[in-house]
């Protein structure tokens, strides 16, 4: 069995290939290597002969034709993608260029490979519950909501899920689609609000928090995200969707509290009270959705997979590997980004 993933330098899709590298003989990672790449996330690999990697640009169809070709996956998990929603309001077009001509792009180059091996082979796209839209206090999505996004960001998936779908039905590739809710977990980039938080506690910084906090996601550890994508290569049904959620509804504030207390018994903060002293609300984003939540009884009922980690035992986790990993953190806001983007000088 030999997976080709793209995006693998990124926070979901690093973690895919470490947690599932004994499962295939082969593992190839195509990543263009943007400011949300880190190489340094597989260094665990270096020597194994199962695992390769291209520095790759999913958009180049020419090039991707040759890779697709040469290696001859059984399966490509589709991770590569522009990914924060704040970024995606910045600078839209570029979400639009790689979330959905890139996804159009690599769409035909497995085609080109699927038409002329003709082989057991499938896609399998990775996206967001966001493109669902916002929900208000009450109900959930499931697999036949209608698509209504609302940012950039998951404007730009919803359109890639409509793509993939269309080269299901038109042309017969054989696709699977999911639908993820929030991901935390070691390796995700400082910028998306649970690792920016432990980082900025870490540091005795400033939390920002938009609007009044009350903003509603569901959280799933990022390894049981991995499991439901292995689960769904081995045993989904070509041609359908499945919605993966945590069973973590929780406001944004409430999070923020959570990460505090367990750093005050971790690791006391030396200048204040508590790590929640350090709480800031600030103006809220254009379009901020107010609640997400998924109902993944699909994958539950047909596919027998659940969440393993609650928000405490995923949370411990998750605290525990960014104090253990100050390295890998502080060299991305040293190199890499706009500090300010993510309230470190607020
Ligand atoms: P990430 O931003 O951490 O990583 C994205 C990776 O894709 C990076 O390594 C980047 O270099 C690579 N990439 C970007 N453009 C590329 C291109 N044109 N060609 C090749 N590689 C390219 O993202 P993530 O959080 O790991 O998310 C992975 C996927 O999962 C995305 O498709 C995202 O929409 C989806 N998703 C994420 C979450 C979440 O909470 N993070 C939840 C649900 C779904």
């Amino acid at each position: 069995m030999k997976a080709l993933v793209t995006g693998g330098c990124g926070f979901i899709g690093s973690n895919f290939i470490i947690n599932n590298i004994s499962k295939y003989d082969k593992i190839l990672n195509v990543d263009s290597l943007t400011y949300a790449a880190n190489i340094e996330n597989l260094s665990i690999l270096q020597g194994n002969s199962k695992y390769s990697f291209v520095n790759e640009d999913i958009s180049n169809t020419k090039n991707m034709i040759h890779i697709i070709n040469q290696f001859m996956p059984d399966v490509i998990i589709h991770f590569a993608a522009e990914s924060h929603v704040d970024r995606s309001i910045d600078s839209p077009l570029k979400f639009i260029h790689t979330n959905v001509l890139g996804t159009a792009s690599l769409l035909q180059s497995s085609l080109d490979y699927y038409n002329r091996k003709k082989r057991d082979f499938r896609f399998i796209h990775i996206s967001t519950d966001e493109v669902y839209g916002s929900l208000k206090s009450n109900g959930v999505f499931n697999e036949l909501s209608p698509h209504k996004p609302n940012s950039p960001y998951s404007a730009s998936k919803a359109s890639s899920d409509h793509i993939v779908r269309a080269w299901y039905k038109t042309y017969d590739l054989p696709v699977i689609i999911t639908n993820c809710s929030n991901n935390y977990g070691p390796y995700q980039f400082p910028e998306k609000l649970i690792p920016l938080m432990i980082a900025n506690c870490i540091d005795e910084k400033p939390l920002p928090i938009y609007g009044n906090g009350k903003n509603i996601r569901d959280w799933i550890y990022v390894s049981d995200h991995c499991d439901a994508i292995q689960k769904i290569i081995k045993d989904g049904s070509i041609g359908e969707t499945y919605n993966i959620g945590g069973n973590n509804e929780i406001e944004n504030i409430q999070i923020v509290k959570i990460i505090c207390d367990m750093l005050d018994d971790i690791k006391p903060c030396k200048n204040f009270n508590s790590y929640s002293d350090l709480i800031r609300f600030v103006d809220d984003r254009p379009g901020h959705d107010f609640r997400y939540a998924v109902d993944s009884s699909k994958l539950k009922n047909q596919l027998k997979w659940v969440p393993i980690e609650t928000i405490k035992t995923g949370m411990e986790k998750t605290i525990k590997w960014y104090l253990a990993n100050q390295r890998w953190w502080r060299n991305i806001q040293k190199n890499n980004y706009n500090q300010e983007r993510l309230g470190l000088k607020k």
